[in-house]
């Protein structure tokens, strides 16, 4: 068996499993965010896996600083790694370090859970990017799961317009990009937006821009991105390190 294949690279998370609200079986596949893979491997990894990430979405990314990656000592610096944080840069490693091997292990384990999900009438969907923004790990992934599952994720990097059309993509506010937010409404992709508004309180309705009124749709009810009517507002609540701090991606309703 190669190192690849002996990777569990899908897993189910709280907001995943959301997404069964909507005929959904969600997976994502973790990995270790920003500079910490270049950090801990700079001969293999490239300075960063999430090349439009701000400095308020690294300070307070989930995907190292929520569930089981965030438990860690106070004060413990991002290279403290316990067993969830040490597994999704030993995903990222081998990611690096034999790309397309692991590809394919990543789409013959996606292969087997789209058809157990699709035997319980569930319509299956990965999320490759789940604490990176690589678009040749989307777009491999969709490539090899056309015909098979939905493939989707959230990206800081402008997309220039939706491709593979089983490649979804919503492109995320990081606090500084408002500029390129407002062009990807424009050309029909919707924009996730981080609100500080707590837990169980509503989001406002709409959203205005200089170039026009779009609909916030609730984007905590699920995680299913790619059945949001195009043009609008995907609403997140602060979570996680962001709640206490409410950065400046956090945005006021
Ligand atoms: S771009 Fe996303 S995954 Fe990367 S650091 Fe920011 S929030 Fe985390």
């Amino acid at each position: 068996m190669s190192n690849a294949m002996s990777i569990q690279w899908w897993s189910e998370s709280p907001k995943t499993i959301k997404s069964a609200r909507v005929g959904v079986k969600e997976f994502v596949c973790y990995l270790a965010p920003h500079t910490i893979g270049a950090l801990v491997f700079p001969e293999l990894i490239p300075s960063t896996v999430c090349a439009g990430a701000s400095i308020d979405c690294m300070r307070t990314c989930l995907a190292w600083h929520s569930g089981q990656a965030g438990m860690v000592p106070m004060g413990a610096s991002d290279l403290y790694l316990n067993e969830c944080r040490a597994a999704r840069l030993r995903r990222l490693a081998v990611l690096y370090s034999a790309r397309d091997e692991a590809l394919d292990a990543m789409a013959a384990q996606a292969v087997k859970l789209a058809s157990k999900a699709r035997e319980a009438g569930m319509l299956p969907a990965f999320r490759p990017n789940g604490g990176s923004d690589l678009f040749w790990l989307g777009n491999g992934l969709a490539k090899r799961l056309n015909g098979i599952a939905q493939v989707f994720d959230y990206t800081k990097l402008m997309p220039s317009a939706m491709r593979d059309s089983n490649y979804h993509l919503t492109y995320s506010y990081n606090g500084e990009n408002m500029a390129s937010a407002m062009r990807a409404l424009e050309i029909g992709i919707n924009v996730a937006i981080v609100f500080a508004v707590p837990k169980k309180r509503a989001l406002p309705m709409t959203w205005r821009t200089p170039f026009g009124e779009y609909p916030v749709i609730d984007g905590d009810e699920h995680d299913a991105r790619f059945l949001d009517a195009p043009r609008s507002i995907v609403g997140l609540r602060a979570k996680g390190v962001a709640k206490q701090t409410f950065g400046k991606f956090a945005v006021t309703a």
